[in-house]
């Protein structure tokens, strides 16, 4: 199993974070599967990092074996969906990048790809899913698909040009606006719509 991300793919994210670009193509980045988390286990914050930010994401669980899918045939190839949270060591990140080396680790750690219950998607439509994350009962980030630069379509349809996409791999599809830090005793809450999937407390 394989968990396929995807950077800047909000306008509004990527402004806050200092890159007003649109880009062309997907950005996409591996997690290993060492990264997951899930089952509202709690996350312990790394002793690597001094602020481990939130970036609350739709995620989309492939269910069916392809390759060189085209954007049209792409919802054929996953049939749930979640909100998850790529979790990132920012200070780490900031560091590696600088020294203009990859920035993986800062990405990829263990329990980095967190992810709430999944609900079959066939019925939704996956251009206009509104998400949302609560800390501490505090609304932090919301999001909506429409405002992708990407699709999901079109993004199963870039990254199967280069890895075949198995049964159970997983995709994040990018953040919007609104991330931030962690910190212990944090208790975050993911929505889709109104449903509440995701559930666990920050360590
Ligand atoms: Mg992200």
């Amino acid at each position: 199993m394989k968990i396929i991300c995807v950077g800047w793919n909000y306008p509004l994210h990527n402004k806050e974070m200092d890159n007003s670009f649109i880009p062309n193509e997907p950005t996409i980045f591996l997690k290993p599967e060492s990264a997951l988390l899930k089952d509202g286990k709690p996350f312990f914050i790394p002793d690597f990092s001094d602020n481990i930010e939130y970036e609350t994401e739709v995620v989309v669980k492939i269910g069916k074996l392809g390759k060189n899918i085209s954007e049209k045939f792409a919802h054929r190839y996953y049939d749930a969906i979640t909100v998850g949270i790529d979790f990132t060591a920012r200070d780490l990140q900031t560091k590696l990048r600088s020294c203009g080396q990859p920035w993986e680790i800062s990405k990829g750690f263990d329990s980095s790809a967190v992810v709430g219950s999944f609900i079959p998607c066939q019925s939704l439509d996956k251009t206009n899913i509104n998400f949302h994350l609560d800390i501490n009962q505090q609304n932090v980030q919301q999001g909506d698909t429409k405002d992708m630069i990407f699709s999901v379509d079109k993004i199963i349809e870039y990254v199967s040009r280069f890895y075949t996409l198995k049964i159970g791999d997983l995709i994040f599809t990018g953040t919007p606006a609104g991330v931030g830090s962690v910190k212990i005793n944090d208790h975050l809450e993911g929505y889709i719509g109104d449903e509440k999937l995701l559930d666990f407390y920050v360590k």
